[in-house]
């Protein structure tokens, strides 16, 4: 005779056959006490990234055009020269080093060398740094209005960030350098010039993220600015741009547009570097 125990075990082995046969899963009762209800489906992956174009050829390397200014690539062609300055979040450092690597767009980053960003992001950007992809050039020590300084300081704010570079990377940064808030004058590129930085670096261009702007509005800048021959700069300092990575480079992309470093572009020249009249 059948207990009622034995008739409510009977029912629950029945649902539980039932559930395995809806499963799919092996005939064994214990295996369907750990397969999981389904859950969401998993989030749908990034797209690829698209495939940018290489650099130009070494040999299609031309002379700085002189002057001492430079704000645009020189000539007509493909060329955009994507510059990052600063480095005040470290995150942000990191997430451009791995766009970077991901993508192989080429860029110049411009040291403000009293920020932790680049030694925490050293060995990241290292490899890149030694096989030219990213160029690093001099951005002052602590970001003054060079202007402001006098001529003693304004060495000194360069020479730092120089040897910070050398000691942390081994790569020279002459002749670039970009004077915070594009201030300079006549005394500023004399004191520079003497320290072998030759090229005072300003753009055409602006992504315009030295103040935090909402990511449709990067995203704008960047639709506007990122042109043939232009040198745009960006920050280092604010994560919206990190959420619109994907949109940045569909515009290089889209538009047929060749990153390159400024290293790409132009020979170095032979070393300028002279006799200091600011010697350390
Ligand atoms: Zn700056």
């Amino acid at each position: 005779m059948l207990s009622r125990r034995n008739v409510l075990l009977g029912v629950v082995a029945s649902a539980t056959g039932l559930a395995l046969v809806r499963c799919g899963a092996g005939a064994s009762s214990q295996a369907a006490q750990v397969v999981p209800p389904p859950g969401p489906p998993p989030p749908p992956a990034p797209p690829p990234w698209p495939q940018l174009l290489p650099p130009p050829p070494a040999a299609a390397r031309v002379l700085l055009p002189g002057g001492g200014v430079l704000s645009a690539l020189p000539g007509a062609g493909d060329l955009m020269s994507l510059t990052l300055d600063d480095g005040v979040d470290t995150k942000v450092v990191r997430a451009y080093a791995q766009l970077a690597k991901d993508t192989g767009i080429r860029l110049t980053m411009f040291v403000t060398g009293v920020f932790a960003s680049w030694t925490d992001n050293r060995d990241l950007l290292l490899p890149m740094v030694e096989s030219g992809q990213i160029q690093l050039g001099n951005h002052t020590w602590i970001h003054p209005d060079l202007t402001k300084l006098t001529p003693l300081k304004v060495a000194d704010e360069l020479r730092h960030t120089d040897q910070f570079i050398r000691d942390t990377f081994g790569v020279d940064a002459t002749p670039y350098y970009r004077p915070p808030y594009g201030a300079y004058n006549d005394v500023v590129q004399s004191v520079a010039a003497d320290l072998g930085y030759t090229e005072t670096t300003l753009w055409n261009g602006s992504s315009g993220d030295d103040q935090i702007l909402a990511p449709h509005d990067i995203v704008a800048n960047a639709d506007k600015w990122f042109t043939p021959q232009s040198i745009v700069i960006s920050h280092l300092n604010h994560p919206p741009v990190t959420t619109v990575y994907h949109e940045l480079i569909d515009i290089i992309h889209d538009r047929n547009l060749r990153t390159v470093t400024l290293n790409d572009v132009f020979d170095k020249p032979e070393s300028t570097r002279l006799t200091s009249a600011y010697p350390g």
